[in-house]
């Protein structure tokens, strides 16, 4: 039987290393549903309509039918990569810029919208693994398995912070905890589909779980 599995939860919490290895058990596509709120806020970067000083709602909001949103799954990596407007930005969309602007962007409801339709569209077959801040009160009420990740925040900022080192991005620690906590903030008080936990998700912290430890807790879920 083919079911939604919905993965929400704040930042940097595992979610979507969960989900990937999820999606490759069982045969399901993933979507990560930040590359698709990254990428927007992305395009708002390089178009100028947000920096630190001003964001341009009005005109993002009028750009938004330009922007055309794809997942391309590479073989060789083992999950999609995310397309704007034909061109490749998985690696632009993962800077600390983009995830000081993305918060912001993903307030505006006109975004929200249009992202959460494409969403649908993709899960509407089923065997998805979706994971995001709204997918299991949003886009998939109906999923049959919700999952709410949550770690302490300290615990997700190191994360965080040794994967931007890895790739060689020059911030502090110190950096990316603010960072992390500004965006739990502005996610979990916005107007529009702020991130709640839903009545029925399931709440895991992994703060002292291993990987196959969480991956098999949630295996046992599924199968029961
Ligand atoms: O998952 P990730 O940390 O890449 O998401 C980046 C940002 O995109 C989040 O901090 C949040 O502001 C926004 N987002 C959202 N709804 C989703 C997924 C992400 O608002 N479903």
């Amino acid at each position: 039987k083919k079911i939604t599995i919905a993965i929400d939860g704040f930042s940097s919490t595992g979610k979507s290393t969960l989900a990937k290895q999820l999606a490759k058990h069982l045969g399901y596509v993933y979507v990560d549903t930040g590359a698709m709120y990254r990428a927007v806020a992305y395009f708002a970067m390089d178009n100028g309509y947000i920096n630190e000083e001003s964001f341009d709602k009005e005109t993002l909001i009028n750009a938004l039918p330009d922007i055309n949103l794809k997942f391309q799954f590479n073989p060789e990596l083992g999950f999609a990569e995310m397309f704007l407007n034909e061109v490749n930005v998985e690696k632009e969309i993962r800077t600390i810029e983009v995830s000081k602007f993305v918060s912001r962007v993903a307030e505006v409801s006109e975004v929200r919208a249009k992202l959460v339709e494409q969403q649908q569209q993709m899960g509407k077959d089923k065997a998805i693994v979706m994971d995001g801040r709204d997918i299991g009160t949003v886009v998939f009420p109906d999923a049959e398995l919700k999952i709410f990740m949550t770690a302490s925040a300290e615990t997700r900022a190191q994360r965080r912070f040794d994967e931007l080192q890895a790739k060689g991005d020059d911030v502090s620690y110190e950096e990316v905890l603010k960072n992390v906590q500004e965006r739990d903030y502005i996610d979990s008080h916005r107007e529009d589909s702020p991130l709640v936990i839903a009545d029925d998700a399931i709440e895991i912290d992994n703060s002292y779980l291993t990987r196959e430890e969480q991956f098999t807790a949630v295996l046992e879920l599924i199968e029961e």
